[in-house]
């Protein structure tokens, strides 16, 4: 299990030594929403790219000395509070996440969104890839569950061709 260490003198969590901040998720929606629309798509890379440095880091700090690295970042994955993460087909360029409440709550915000809504899962996908296979890859958020809940009932990352 992952060292989340909790200072209540200083305010302050460390996930892997590093200081580590909460938001709920309607101020993360509203934060991703407002940089994409002031700035484009591009800012969608951006969020991904910042998600996948900051989680490749902490993971890399947490897992150095643990046996079964998948396991350990699919628990670290739902003990922030993003939903459940499946990386068994990892390899195969796959990643399914369960139970996603922030792309629901995008959903209910902003309505059908035309791709996938969960950039910082994006970017901590593609960490954990790197981490576990020693290479890196890009992924795409093909199924979102913001892109309609009714018909999608988890989101699912793919390695970008
Ligand atoms: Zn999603």
């Amino acid at each position: 299990m992952a060292e989340f260490k909790l200072n209540l003198e200083k305010g302050e969590l460390l996930i892997g030594g590093k200081r580590s901040v909460f938001h709920c998720n309607h101020y993360n929606t509203f934060l991703q929403k407002t940089l994409i629309d002031a700035m484009g798509e591009k800012m969608t890379v951006v969020q991904i790219s910042i998600s996948e440095k900051i989680n490749l880091e902490m993971l890399g700090k947490v897992t150095q000395d643990v046996d079964n690295k998948l396991e350990e970042i699919e628990e670290i994955f739902s003990n922030l509070g993003l939903g459940i993460l499946d990386l068994s087909n990892i390899e195969q360029g796959k990643a399914i996440v369960d139970n996603s409440h922030y792309a629901l709550n995008c959903y209910y915000k902003f309505g059908e969104q035309k791709g996938g809504s969960c950039l910082f899962a994006n970017g901590y996908i593609q960490a954990a890839y790197q981490i576990l296979t020693g290479e890196r890859k890009e992924f795409v958020e093909t199924q979102c569950v913001s892109m309609n809940p009714e018909k999608f009932e988890n989101c699912i990352f793919e390695v970008k061709t």
